[in-house]
């Protein structure tokens, strides 16, 4: 019998399509450093982003098939070494892209309207300090109308930009491979409206310097350099919006801590830091910073369809394989 080590859980929507296989799954909680003695009788293991599948541990398990990384990243998996054993590596691209854009889009709401920090005085002065705290959020701003520059045009990206076209956003595109997309905008639950927008992509610098609000969703960059840092902050508007909800590393925090202390950067929405799971306390406590721990994909929906998914590959897999 198929046995899956389903080591950092699974949705039940992929459980139920993997037992109604026929397989046995898992999910009980192996640490790290029992993997190596129980993994070597499973076919499979699926992983999200806690579990690390290495070189040493992967040679120890003749038996493995496959490893299946339960959203996108595989940075916690060698995939050249399971590859050349003959594992086969899956991931579950765009399961999660409209969760992770509605976040940034969470982001860019709360700090055009300070609620990231109404939410935090309120509780503490809203009895007390009520008018003042009005006439603080007063100079809030609307979305409709801006510029929104959208950095990675891939599954996530296009989504943002569906999102910032829908809301009347001037929306802005940039990517290394993608030229031009076409974009459907969709009516809830009508069959007959519809409405198809081409977007082009432009030159980053263009871009960064149009921007009001800027969001980022590329993969980390190889070279270990931020994508954006004190240059690229200078060349922006004054007061623009940054997002990232991509990975940690992407923005040079030091250099936003200064554009943020300058009002260069009238506010950033985060849900990714480099260090974590420590960010700086700096940059989760600065008034100007809307923040979330990591939680893109932490919706029911994307992992339901991060689940299933993953499961259709496997069953796919194993029905060529075993
Ligand atoms: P994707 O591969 O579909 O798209 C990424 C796009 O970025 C590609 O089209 C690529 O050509 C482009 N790109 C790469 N480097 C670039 C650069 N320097 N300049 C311009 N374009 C560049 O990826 P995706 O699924 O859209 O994911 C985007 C990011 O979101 C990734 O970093 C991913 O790890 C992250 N993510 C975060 C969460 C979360 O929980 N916050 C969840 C899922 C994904």
């Amino acid at each position: 019998m198929i046995k899956i080590l389903a080591n950092d859980g699974l949705h039940p929507a992929g459980l139920r399509l993997l037992q109604q296989a026929g397989y046995q799954v898992d999910l009980e909680r192996v640490p790290q450093e029992k993997l190596p003695e129980v993994l070597p009788d499973y076919d499979v293991i699926i992983v999200r982003s806690a579990t690390k599948v290495r070189e040493d541990l992967i040679a120890r398990c003749p038996r493995l098939k496959i490893i299946a990384r339960a959203g996108v990243g595989l940075d916690n998996i060698d995939v050249a070494f399971a590859e050349r054993q003959g594992i086969a590596v899956v991931n579950t691209p765009g399961a999660s892209a409209v969760s992770v854009a509605e976040l940034a889009f969470g982001h860019m709401f709360a700090l055009a309207r300070y609620l990231h920090l109404s939410n935090r005085l309120m509780p503490a002065e809203g009895r007390t300090n009520f008018k003042a705290l009005k006439k603080q959020f007063s100079s809030g701003m609307e979305l409709r109308g801006r510029t929104l520059g959208v950095i990675g045009f891939g599954k996530i990206g296009l989504e943002v930009v569906r999102m910032g076209l829908a809301l009347g956003m001037n929306v802005l595109a940039v990517d290394l491979r993608v030229e031009e997309v076409q974009v459907d905008l969709r009516i809830y639950d009508t069959n007959n409206v519809s409405l198809s927008v081409q977007v082009c992509t432009l030159p980053f610098e263009e871009v960064i310097r149009q921007a009001d609000f800027i969001s980022l969703h590329v993969p980390a960059q190889g070279n270990g350099k931020a994508l954006i840092g004190k240059e690229e902050i200078a060349k922006m508007k004054e007061g623009v919006i940054l997002i990232n909800t991509a990975r940690g590393g992407l923005i040079d925090e030091e250099a936003l801590l200064d554009a943020l202390n300058s009002g260069k950067v009238r506010g950033a929405g985060l849900d990714v830091f480099e260090g974590e799971p420590r960010p700086k306390q700096e940059l989760l406590e600065h008034p100007r910073v809307s923040v979330s721990p990591h939680i893109g994909a932490s919706t029911g929906e994307a992992q339901a369809n991060i689940g299933q998914m993953l499961a259709e590959q496997i069953i796919k897999r194993l029905a060529g394989v075993s």
